[in-house]
């Protein structure tokens, strides 16, 4: 940059007495030259002359050191000046320019001489730090900027390529001159972005929360340190329709709670309104529960807190059909109750874990113990040590299953008088709430199992008679026939023989005739028990037949098997020597055989084996009695 001369204000303090010396010289040069003077006074004038000349020459040598230091100065402000500052002529040439002018973004430093054209300087700018706005028509931008650049007016801001904000300032001084001031504006703008953007996310964040107040699913309301609305949402006015006009920003809740209490809106206040009203106001916003509230017809949940600014928040939240169901479950379960405390049936509840949480009055009488004294027992210690690891083993599949299950099973236990007990558990688990209940029904089957008990005691006893001989406890006539028919059909299955022997006492009528009827049912009686001994396998069947009459049906028995039993019967009998004085065959009683033995096949009958015993018996009669006449079937 060179020397400028022009920019420097020359000092003034000279002028006045600057002024007086010249015009004293002038005066008395001028004395001097045209008027005779003597030749002293000529001195004299020549003196001042050169006097005032010196002085002249001191006053111009400081003022040129003045405008020297004045230059410096100058100089160096314009160097320490962040903003580049150029001076051009009216024909847009540069004067000078500081070095922040030329100052590039990466530390280069651009100089140019003076006398520079303006549009010169632009384009080698350009060429260093293009401009982001001009990229691609860079021609054009320049054309424009030019044009701008002749009508100088507001100082604008261009976006270098680089990012950088540049500001522009021009303007044109009174001869034509123009400044040129060019400062980086980046951080301004920057912090301008930064602060728009900030100002913009406010505002949404504020558009957030006026739209999440007004989809809240509740009523919401504001209100300020002198408890008068600031705002609430639309939820709000549709809750109190009958209030929406006055919940206008500004509007008292006292006000507004005294309308209500006139208007008779508030059931809780009838009556008592202004006590109401003195309890409401001083619980406001106090209350850590929800205030349960019927407004009208409708019931709502209030919530009301304080917000550290003193200001006082409250949700509303209609809960109208929860209560309405609440209440329906409250009577519901009132009769439920009501059916358990009366029901003839023992119902238990229990934990997960098998501890009694209630017992209704039938299951005290089950147990003969009062709820109290249940309620510090176990499922478990209720049924009898036998039963209990079935019950756990259940509980702990019960336990195991997922969603609500139920099983059912008979357990022994002990009344506290100690008397057994047959229950019914009908066992159901119940989810609710995050907890599962066991659900336990007891029905007492003490009395039912002891009748059953005893009907299955009578039946047997009944099917026992109705199949047994009364005198002798030998198989009945009925219980043979069955069995003959069995047994006939199982050989005839198999192949295999079944052999029938027809068993009469010789001269039984003489041994009534002489001992009398109790003898002689007493003498049946050891007949029998040594045809009873007589008989070894399960499967052989001895039964009376009636009167004197005896059967011994061997099932899978052949000819040589039977003579074996009907000689041990022989034998046994013999062994047993019942007295008989009036039998022909001797001293004893002694008995006839008829022996039936074969194969059943398919055209035959059981009653055949019945006939050819008989009709062996009989010839075992008729040869003289107390023997064995086997007849073979097929
Ligand atoms: P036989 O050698 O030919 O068989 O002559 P029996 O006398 O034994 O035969 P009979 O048929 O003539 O007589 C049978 C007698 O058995 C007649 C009856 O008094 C007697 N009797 C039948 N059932 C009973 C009974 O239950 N108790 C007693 N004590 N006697 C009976
Ligand atoms: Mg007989
Ligand atoms: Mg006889």
């Amino acid at each position: 940059m060179r020397k400028d001369k022009s920019l420097i204000q020359a000092p003034r303090w000279w002028l006045l007495p600057g002024t007086a010396l010249i015009l004293l010289d002038l005066l008395c040069l001028a004395s001097a030259l045209w008027l005779p003077l003597p030749h002293q006074v000529e001195l004299l004038a020549h003196g001042l002359i050169l006097l005032c000349s010196l002085a002249l020459l001191v006053m111009l040598g400081s003022s040129w050191r003045q405008l020297q230091a004045d230059q410096l100065r100058l100089r160096e402000g314009l160097a320490v000046l962040d903003e580049g500052l150029a001076l051009f002529d009216p024909e847009d040439r540069l004067i000078l320019a500081n070095p922040a002018f030329g100052r590039l973004d990466d530390e280069r430093q651009v100089r140019w001489r003076r006398g520079t054209p303006f549009e010169t300087i632009l384009r080698e700018l350009m060429a260093a730090e293009p401009v982001r706005e001009a990229k691609g028509r860079e021609e054009q931008w320049l054309r424009e900027r030019l044009l701008r650049h002749h009508q100088p007016g507001e100082p604008w801001v261009m976006q270098l390529a680089n990012q950088r904000w540049i500001r522009v300032l021009e303007r044109r001084c009174a001869d034509g001159s123009l400044v040129y001031l060019r400062s980086d504006v980046s951080e301004l703008i920057l912090s301008q972005q930064a602060r728009a953007q900030a100002d913009e996310q406010a505002r949404l964040a504020q558009t957030r929360l006026h739209e999440a107040i007004e989809a809240m699913p509740a009523g919401f309301e504001l209100w300020d340190a002198e408890d008068r609305l600031v705002m609430c949402n639309q939820r709000l006015r549709e809750q109190y329709p009958e209030m929406a006009d006055l919940l206008r920003p500004g509007a008292r809740f006292a006000d507004l709670v005294e309308q209500s209490l006139a208007a008779g809106r508030i059931p809780a206040a009838r009556g008592q309104e202004a006590q109401w009203l003195q309890e409401r106001l001083r619980q406001r916003g106090h209350s850590a529960q929800p205030l349960l509230q019927l407004y009208g017809e409708r019931w709502s949940h209030l919530h009301e807190c304080f917000t550290p600014s003193g200001y006082l928040v409250g949700v509303r939240l209609d809960v109208t059909e929860l209560i309405h169901t609440q209440q329906a479950l409250q009577d519901s379960e009132a009769r439920l109750q009501a059916v358990i405390s009366t029901a003839g049936v023992a119902i238990i509840t229990a934990d997960s874990t098998g501890l009694i949480r209630s017992a209704n009055p039938a299951a005290e009488r089950l147990f003969g113990l009062a709820e109290t004294e249940l309620l510090a027992h176990d499922l478990r210690q209720l049924v009898d040590e036998l039963d209990r690891p079935r019950l756990v083993e259940q509980l702990h599949q019960l336990g195991e299953a997922g969603g609500a299950q139920s099983l059912a099973l008979e357990l022994c236990a002990r009344h506290r008088s100690g008397q057994a007990l047959t229950l019914h558990l009908s066992l159901a688990k119940v989810l609710g709430g995050g907890t599962a209940t066991l659900v336990c029904v007891l029905t007492d089957l003490t009395e039912r199992k002891r009748f059953e008990l005893e009907l299955r005691h009578a039946n047997e006893q009944l099917l026992r008679l109705s199949t047994t001989d009364a005198l002798t406890e030998l198989a009945n006539r009925r219980l043979l026939m069955q069995r003959l028919d069995e047994e006939w059909r199982r050989a005839l299955r198999s192949g295999e023989p079944l052999s029938l022997l027809l068993v009469d006492v010789d001269y039984f009528k003489l041994y009534n005739d002489h001992y009398g009827h109790q003898a002689g049912d007493s003498c049946l009686r050891r007949v029998a028990d040594v045809l009873r001994l007589s008989v070894n396998r399960s499967t052989d069947l001895v039964a009376r037949y009636g009167g004197e009459e005896f059967v011994l049906l061997l099932a899978a028995t052949d000819l040589q098997g039977a003579q074996e039993v009907a000689e041990r019967c022989q034998q046994q009998l013999k062994a047993a020597a019942l007295e008989h004085a009036l039998s022909p065959l001797g001293p004893h009683v002694t008995l006839s055989i008829g022996l039936a033995c074969g194969r059943p096949l398919p055209e035959a009958s059981a009653g055949q084996w019945l006939a050819s015993a008989d009709l062996a018996l009989y010839q075992a009669k008729a040869q003289g009695r107390n023997r064995t006449v086997s007849m073979p079937m097929h």
